[in-house]
């Protein structure tokens, strides 16, 4: 399947960004060519509903090396990812984002760090958050905050913006789960990587697809997918209060027997209330984890692909 012709596949993920999208293809294709020659620009269409795809097919026909696959619906970016993931035939993969906020010129010196280092992962890590809103910046330190203290990950600065060797897709493709947080996976795999320093350029047009609460499902879903270890805080917070109501029952006991009446009718409506919500963030954090389960045991595909077009439109088995 792997085409020794093509070196460098380039995956970009895009949803509603007609608006700079052939400019910016052109851009990230002129710098990829000052690399190599050999490579596949493979644009996956997550389910857009402005002019996007049309766009794209037209795109097509000016850059032979472009390849479009368009989702059936909005997956989000994650399983778009997965899709051009799977479809990449390059000895070396680069993802990118399609708004120029990941600097194309960074890619002929990812492609020679590869090259001559003989690195597997090239790993660009943002140096400043330029332009970005105040409430996104917030909310991306507590996401970041959240997932080192739980799945102690340091991903902070971490990036969709990385070269990835054909070995660690390979490694990254044998790992079967539905739901994926692409950051933690690869930074899960290991392997050896450098990392290279950006500055967040400002988006081109448009604005981000990201909202704080999207940021914490993201979050939600990275801890459960990455660490057991709120279900173990559950036993632990458990066994604690267990030790507390031993206590507290001797007491009562004996205060009963010594003929001593029991008054303290708030100590009885504050254990209550104490310990019905310790037990209903109990239920919920087993629910997340069950909730994941579900959706993994259901075993549905990541992405369905609706249509394609460039070098691959004549390939069978469109579906997946
Ligand atoms: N994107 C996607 N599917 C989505 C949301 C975003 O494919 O559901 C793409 C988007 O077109 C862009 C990249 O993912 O190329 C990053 O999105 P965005 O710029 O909104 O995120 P940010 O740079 O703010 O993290
Ligand atoms: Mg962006």
């Amino acid at each position: 399947m792997n085409s020794p012709a093509i070196v460098v596949s380039v995956i970009i993920p895009v949803w509603n960004e007609a608006g700079h999208l052939y400019q910016s293809l052109k851009t990230i294709v002129e710098f990829i060519r000052q690399a190599t020659s050999y490579f596949e620009l493979i644009v996956v269409d997550d389910g857009s509903t402005d002019e996007t795809w049309s766009i794209l097919t037209a795109a097509s026909t000016e850059i032979p090396e472009l390849e479009g696959i368009r989702l059936s619906r909005n997956f989000g970016k994650e399983r778009a990812l997965c899709a051009g993931l799977e479809h990449a035939r390059g000895q070396a993969v680069i993802i990118m984002d399609c708004d120029l906020q990941h600097p194309p010129e960074l890619i002929p010196i990812m492609i020679e760090q590869w090259r001559l280092q003989g690195v597997k992962i090239v790993e660009c890590v943002k140096k400043s958050r330029s332009k970005e809103s105040l409430s996104y910046r917030i909310s991306t330190n507590m996401f970041y905050g959240l997932i080192q203290k739980l799945a102690r990950q340091d991903l902070r600065g971490a990036s969709d913006f990385k070269l990835l060797d054909r070995q660690v897709v390979e490694a990254w493709a044998k790992m079967p789960e539905k739901i994926t947080f692409f950051r933690g996976m690869t930074a899960w795999l290991g392997f050896s990587r450098v990392e290279l320093e950006f500055d967040v350029a400002p988006r081109i047009d448009g604005k981000t697809s990201w909202s704080p609460i999207s940021l914490v499902n993201l979050a939600l879903h990275a801890i459960v997918a990455f660490t057991s270890w709120p279900l173990r805080l559950v036993t632990i917070v458990g066994m604690f209060s267990f030790v507390v109501a031993v206590i507290l029952s001797i007491q009562t006991i004996y205060m009963k027997i010594a003929g001593m009446a029991v008054t303290g009718f708030t100590t009885v409506i504050l254990l209550l209330l104490c310990m019905n919500s310790m037990i209903m963030l109990g239920i919920g954090i087993l629910g997340e984890y069950i909730a994941a389960i579900y959706d993994e045991v259901k075993g549905r595909p990541r992405y369905v692909v609706s249509q394609r077009t460039g070098v691959q439109s004549m390939d069978t088995g469109v579906l997946n």
